[in-house]
């Protein structure tokens, strides 16, 4: 076995142990492969160990993969980084979900690409749109703010060729995982005041360090790098 089915093969099992003492079903947790600054060679080892959703932080990077990788054709993008607005149309076109949606507008933005891009209604093209939240109440995070969150969540809801899916959230820094609990715990409660799981199935919480007490509060897709592909530089520039 390669190293990044190995190690693969271990987050399964973090998953399932926590699933499990949680009271949850695993299945109910979805693995997503943080990729971002690993070639696609990595990927690829991923992919042929049965990884299918892959997560990576910037447009340009995600649609050079992309566009690598396009003869696997059941293989998922997500983009989880910031979304800036000039960013939108090559997004839409490559990335199947998107958790990083913050204001009304670039729901609006993300429906009229999708729209020029595909037509009125060809379904296979829906894109997945879950919204981050700054459940922290960072200033210099992104993401909207708890009392922003209904108009964010309608302007989703209303494009079509977006798919509202659920919450994002990446909580603040800290030295111990117990102290990202509060902002899932936090997460999921908003979730249950904006129409609950019916209307916002997914809770995108949980990185290597904190997926444990991310799935204790609910999340359904947990977003994993480090501990699958290794290390990234200290910084990619693009
Ligand atoms: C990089 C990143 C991750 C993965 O982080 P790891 O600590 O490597 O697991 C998850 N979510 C977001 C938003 C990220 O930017």
């Amino acid at each position: 076995m390669n190293p990044v089915a190995q190690r693969l093969q271990q987050v399964r099992e973090r998953i399932q142990v926590a699933a499990e003492r949680a009271g949850r079903d695993p299945e109910t947790v979805r693995l997503l492969a943080v990729s971002k600054t690993h070639p696609v060679e990595a990927i690829v080892e991923a992919y042929g160990a049965g990884q299918r959703d892959f997560g990576e932080n910037y447009v340009q990077e995600l649609t050079a993969k992309a566009e690598a990788l396009a003869h696997l054709s059941d293989l998922r993008w997500h983009l989880i980084g910031h979304l800036q607005r000039n960013k939108v149309k090559q997004a839409i076109r490559y990335a199947n979900a998107i958790h990083s949606v913050h204001s009304a507008e670039l729901a609006a933005e993300l429906g009229r690409r999708h729209r020029a891009l595909f037509g009125p209604d060809q379904p296979p093209s829906v894109r997945r749109i879950l919204i981050e939240v700054n459940i922290g109440r960072e200033p210099q995070k992104s993401g909207v703010d708890p009392e922003q969150l209904e108009p964010v969540v309608s302007a989703v809801a209303g494009e079509s060729g977006l798919e509202l899916r659920g919450l994002m959230c990446v909580p603040p820094i800290s030295d111990d995982p117990e102290k990202s609990l509060p902002y899932f715990q936090a997460l999921a409660q908003l979730r249950d005041r904006h129409g609950g799981a019916e209307r916002l199935p997914e809770l995108s919480m949980g990185m290597t360090f904190d997926l444990e007490p991310a799935i204790r509060a609910g999340a359904t897709l947990v977003r994993v790098g480090t501990a699958i592909f290794g290390e990234r530089p200290a910084k990619t520039v693009v």
